[in-house]
């Protein structure tokens, strides 16, 4: 009997998790090398004296993605975990008051516009249905397949979206976009935020992206119970069903090729020994630049530079408040915006600097999840857009960015929260890299700050070393929890067509 061919994963992010289990049903044997004591990479979560935190993703869509992940596998995602769809996607805060209910109804949404702004009910109906032609142009070609594949744009979705190309909206930025349907700037601003779910700018990412509102509205929000981390313990518990090997705490320090075609990994143990071992294929979830940068040591080839050149997505600077009290005035998700967003954007690319006044979101699973908090109190992740690592003294933005999002906390509730503050936690860009190895701490790889970025992100096999493939967040189809579930979709594809001993 033929030798079962070897398959290693670098990283249990949802990527390299999601990857892996699918891999495992081709009958090779898998193995997942994680650098960490636990799965999930960004999706991880803090425990502190009776606080539990997300330590990043906070919000689910596309939950079919994940469904369609097991179900592929003869599981039921029902038995692994419990979604909790969002009435209230998120509560909106603006300086002058207004408050707006961002509801998952579309109608009771459109009303509340209505209610709140001087923008029309009819108005956010067509927006919605503006957002929505896009997702069906475009949801196919770009989220399910691999730019790879010339039957990706052969085929009748692919020929469709080329000979309708205006109606994805790509020519115009989102906010020209969206300043063309909305008279009121607080509308303007709240669709504007969607660039942020992939680290964009939306004064210069491509009107495409308002693909996000349709997902987020007519799709659906969705949280997890017991939160969102149960998502990454639930693919680490597919995965062992599955028969994958799963090593934690094994950091991979060397992908091993020979005239381009991958023939192993050199992965260090937690007591510190370097062992070199003999893989067919690679999967790579750590970030591309870093899997050429560190794993391949590589900065000279094609592809390696080519993508070094390009501009990461925005990071996150994240506080975790452990807070007394119980705050009736705040959602599970909320968002208190800035005065001035443009100038926000611009100190964020062009400056590198946290803002001076920044767009505040405000996430408390513990009022879904009442044991994420001890009684009469609640666990807030408060995270403010920051720029990736550039050098910066974070010191100084530490410094500057609590300050000003307690001062705005407070002024919305109206008292000094600062002083209900029991436990506290911080995440900035760096330790986002140290932790997860993405480049400066971006949290979505490259930005979309061009219309042709999609098309620039690494693609899930590499087309100059054999036998690698990539996925998560920087790769083919971008960041974000349903589309690195895809990348893993994607990688195994390819993987299947191409490696022709599976
Ligand atoms: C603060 C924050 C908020 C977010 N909010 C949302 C949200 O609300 N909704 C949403 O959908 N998405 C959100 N995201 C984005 C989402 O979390 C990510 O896109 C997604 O989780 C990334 O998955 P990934 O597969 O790229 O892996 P990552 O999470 O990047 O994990 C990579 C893994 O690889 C491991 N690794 C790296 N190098 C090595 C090595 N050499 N050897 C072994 N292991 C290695 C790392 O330890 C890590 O576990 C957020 C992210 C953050 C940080």
């Amino acid at each position: 009997m033929a030798k079962k061919k070897k398959i290693a994963v670098i990283g249990a992010g949802l990527g390299g998790l999601a990857a892996a289990a699918r891999a495992s049903a081709t009958g090779a044997e898998v193995h997942i090398f994680e650098q960490s004591g636990n799965p999930g990479g960004k999706a991880n979560e803090i425990r502190h004296e009776g606080f539990r935190f997300d330590t990043g993703p906070s919000l689910l869509t596309m939950p079919f993605v994940l469904e369609e992940l097991f179900a592929d596998l003869g599981k039921n995602l029902q038995d692994y975990i419990e979604l909790i769809p969002l009435e209230n996607l998120c509560k909106y805060f603006y300086p002058d008051g207004t408050i707006i209910n961002a509801y998952n109804d579309t109608d009771k949404f459109a009303r509340e516009i209505a209610e709140n702004t001087s923008d029309s009910y009819e108005t956010v109906q067509n927006y919605l249905k503006y957002s929505e032609k896009i997702y069906d142009l475009t949801a196919e070609l770009f989220l399910q397949k691999s730019f790879l594949n010339f039957d990706t744009f052969l085929s009748k979705q692919g020929l469709s979206t080329l000979l309708q190309v205006q109606k994805i909206d790509s020519f115009r930025s989102m906010h020209k976009a969206n300043s063309s349907f909305f008279r009121d700037g607080k509308n303007i601003q709240l669709f504007d935020r969607y660039a942020t779910y992939n680290g964009s700018n939306p004064y210069e990412a491509p009107a495409t992206l308002n693909i996000i509102q349709h997902v987020e509205y007519n799709m659906g929000g969705y949280t997890v119970k017991g939160g969102i981390f149960k998502i990454a313990q639930a693919l680490l518990q597919l995965n062992i069903d599955m028969g994958v090997n799963v090593h934690f705490n094994s950091k991979i320090e060397r992908i091993l090729t020979l005239d381009n075609k991958v023939r192993g990994i050199i992965r260090k143990t937690a007591s510190g020994e370097e062992i070199e071992e003999v893989y067919d294929i690679v999967i790579s979830n750590m970030d591309v630049n870093n899997t050429y940068k560190f794993l391949l040591q590589d900065e000279d080839s094609r592809p390696a530079r080519r993508y070094n050149k390009m501009e990461p997505s925005s990071s996150a600077m994240v506080f975790y408040f452990g807070v007394e009290g119980t705050y009736p005035k705040l959602e599970t998700h909320n968002i208190l915006f800035s005065r001035d967003y443009q100038h926000e954007f611009q100190q964020l690319f062009q400056d590198k600097v946290c803002p001076d006044d920044p767009t505040v979101y405000l996430y408390i699973s513990s009022k879904i999840n009442a044991d994420d908090a001890p009684e009469n109190s609640e666990n807030w992740f408060v995270m403010i857009n920051a720029p990736y690592d550039n050098g910066q003294n974070w010191t100084e933005e530490i410094d500057k960015s609590r300050r000003v999002i307690l001062s705005k906390i407070s002024e919305t509730l109206g008292f000094d929260i600062s002083e209900y503050i029991r436990f506290e936690r911080i995440l900035t860009p760096p330790m986002i890299e140290q932790l997860t190895g993405s480049r400066g701490g971006s949290l979505y790889g490259i930005s979309s700050n061009n219309r042709m970025a999609a098309f620039m992100r690494q693609q899930n096999r590499s087309n100059f070393y054999r036998g690698l493939y990539f996925v998560g967040g920087s790769a083919h189809p971008g960041g974000g929890i349903p589309l690195v579930i895809l990348s893993g979709k994607i990688a195994i594809d390819q993987m299947k067509k191409h490696e022709s001993f599976l």
